[in-house]
C-alpha cells in the first residue's frame, strides 16, 4: 500500500515535531485571543504593531471602496491597478532604487527572482541558514547550488572560486530564526571581487533597521552596486501582505518578462496595496516605534541573561531562546501558555537538528510591563520544569 500517511504522521508526533495551528479569534495583536484564551503574545512578525493599526485598516477599507476587492487578473493581463503602481513607485523611492516590483508574497518574490536570474550553467551560493523560500528557489533554478557556512565570507570565497556562469550570492538580511544580521559589507565585497551579484532578502530588517526603517542596506549604507537585488516582504513590519523586489530598471524589466511566479498569478487585492501605502508612511515617519523597540530589546536581553537563559547574538526584535531539545521547547511553551504567554516552539526542520528554540519576538506594541511579565513567566516556568541532564 502506498501513501501510508498515518505512519508518517505518527512518526512526526513521536519525534515531538508535530505542528498545530493556534486558532486566532482576534486581530493580530500582542493581546491575542487564541483557542478561546486571552494571551500576551511574543511570536508574531508584526514588529511595529501595524497589522491592526486603525489608519492602515481605514486605508484598506477606503481601498476596497475605490478599487474593489479582487485583483481580477495577473499584472500582465489587466490586474495591474493604479494602487499597485503607486506602491511600487513609493517602494522604489523608499529603498533608493530605480524601480520596485510588487509581488504577492515573499515566497513568490524569492522564487521569481532566483529562477529568473540563474539557470543551468550558472551558480547560486546561499548562506546555509537562509529562509526556506530562498533554498527552495535555488534548487528549482537548475543552477549549481551550494550553501556556504553561516555568515562566513571566507567559506563564500572558496565557493566563488569554483563558480561558473552567472553567479548569484543570496542571503537573508536579518536571519529569520536567529535574529542576527548578515555581514553584508564583507559578503558584498567578496562577491564583487568575483563579479557575482548579491541578492538580499530583508524580510525582517525593513521597518526595524536603519534610520528610516529602510532595513539592512540603510543600516550599512549599501547601494545598488553592492546589493543589486533587494527583497522585502510586506506581511511583517509593514503589517499588510505581499512583497517587493527593488533594483535597476533592467532588473525589474527582466523579472516582468521572465519571473514565472510574477507572471502566472493574480495580482494581490489592490486595497492591500492601498493600505500598504499608509503603513509605509507610518513605518518611515514614526521612528518612535523603532526607538521603543530598541529599549524593549535591551530590557529583554538584560533580564533574560540575568535568568541565565541562552540568548543569541541578535540586535533585532527576534530574540530566540535556544533550548536544543524539541520536547523541552514544547514543555516550556506549554508552561508559558498556562501563565498567559504565547510563544510557539520552533523545531526542526525549520531550524537545524538539536536547536529547537522559543523564538521570542518583540513588537513596538509591547510595553515595558509586558516584557517584565514575560521575564517573570519564564523564570516561573523554568523553575517548574525538571533540569535537563543530557
Ligand atoms: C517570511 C519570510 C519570507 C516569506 O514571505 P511571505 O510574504 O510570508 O511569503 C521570505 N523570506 C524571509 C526571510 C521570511 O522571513
Amino acid at each position: 500500500m502506498s501513501f501510508d500517511l498515518s505512519s508518517r504522521l505518527a512518526e512526526r508526533r513521536s519525534a515531538h515535531l508535530y505542528r498545530q495551528r493556534p486558532l486566532l479569534a482576534s486581530p493580530q495583536s500582542v493581546h491575542a485571543v487564541v483557542d478561546g484564551q486571552s494571551l500576551l503574545a511574543f511570536c508574531s512578525n508584526d514588529y511595529l504593531g501595524l497589522a491592526n493599526h486603525p489608519q492602515v485598516a481605514e486605508a484598506m477599507i477606503e481601498g476596497v471602496r475605490r478599487w474593489g476587492t479582487g485583483g481580477g487578473a495577473s499584472h500582465l493581463v489587466v490586474g495591474h491597478s493604479g494602487a499597485h503602481h503607486q506602491l511600487e513607485e513609493a517602494l522604489a523611492e523608499f529603498t533608493g532604487r530605480p524601480r520596485a516590483l510588487l509581488m504577492s508574497s515573499g515566497y513568490m518574490a524569492n522564487m521569481g527572482a532566483i529562477t529568473a536570474l540563474v539557470g543551468q550553467g550558472d551558480t547560486v551560493l546561499q548562506d546555509r541558514l537562509n529562509h526556506a523560500s530562498l533554498l527552495d528557489a535555488g534548487l528549482l533554478s537548475g543552477a549549481r547550488f551550494s550553501r556556504y557556512l553561516h555568515n562566513d565570507a571566507q567559506s563564500l570565497q572558496q565557493r566563488l572560486g569554483k563558480a561558473s556562469g552567472n553567479t548569484l550570492v543570496v542571503s537573508d538580511g536579518v536571519f529569520s530564526m536567529d535574529g542576527d544580521l548578515a555581514k553584508l559589507p564583507e559578503i558584498c565585497a567578496t562577491a564583487r571581487h568575483h563579479d557575482a551579484w548579491v541578492m538580499v532578502d530583508d524580510a525582517h530588517g525593513f521597518g526595524c533597521l536603519g534610520a528610516t526603517g529602510a532595513g539592512i542596506v540603510e543600516h550599512y549604507g549599501l547601494g545598488l552596486e553592492d546589493v543589486p537585488v533587494l527583497v522585502g516582504t510586506l506581511g511583517k513590519a509593514f503589517g499588510t501582505a505581499g512583497a517587493f523586489i527593488a533594483g535597476s530598471e533592467e532588473l525589474i524589466e527582466t523579472l516582468i518578462q521572465f519571473a514565472r511566479p510574477y507572471i502566472y498569478t493574480t495580482s494581490q487585492p489592490p486595497a492591500v496595496a492601498w493600505a500598504t501605502l499608509k503603513s509605509l508612511q507610518l513605518l518611515r515617519d514614526e521612528s518612535w516605534r523603532r526607538e521603543h523597540l530598541a529599549r524593549l530589546i535591551a530590557q529583554f536581553r538584560a533580564g533574560a541573561s540575568a535568568l541565565g537563559l541562552q540568548l543569541m547574538d541578535s540586535p533585532t526584535p527576534i530574540q530566540p531562546l535556544l533550548i536544543g531539545d524539541s520536547q523541552r521547547a514544547l514543555q516550556l511553551s506549554a508552561g508559558l501558555r498556562q501563565r498567559g504567554i504565547l510563544i510557539t516552539a520552533i523545531r526542526p526542520p525549520t531550524v537545524p537538528q538539536g536547536t529547537a528554540r522559543l523564538r521570542v519576538t518583540l513588537s513596538a506594541e509591547h510595553s515595558e510591563d509586558d516584557i517584565a511579565r514575560l521575564l517573570e513567566a519564564l523564570q516561573q516556568t523554568l523553575a517548574s520544569l525538571p533540569e535537563m541532564n543530557t
